[in-house]
């Protein structure tokens, strides 16, 4: 049996458990920062009326919602 002192093993379980949460909170980070380049590649802005809109359809040209220009998303 290993023997392990009271704060040995205090100190042990707020290490990991703050280990745990900083991994957790930079997973997170990355995960956001990733969605959002993502949507920022896929919506463009209308040359006509500036809307903003995503693209999705699988073509590279995309009809405006709101006012119907061809949107170029290349
Ligand atoms: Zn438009």
């Amino acid at each position: 049996m290993i023997r392990v002192s009271i704060t040995s093993l205090v100190l042990l379980l707020v290490c990991t458990s703050s280990g745990l949460v900083l991994l957790l909170w930079l997973f997170g980070d990355w995960w956001r920062s990733r969605n959002e380049a993502i949507l920022r590649r896929q919506s463009k802005q209308c040359p006509l009326c500036f809307f903003e809109f995503l693209n999705t359809t699988p073509d590279s040209i995309a009809p405006c919602p709101r006012c119907g220009a061809p949107t170029d998303f290349r």
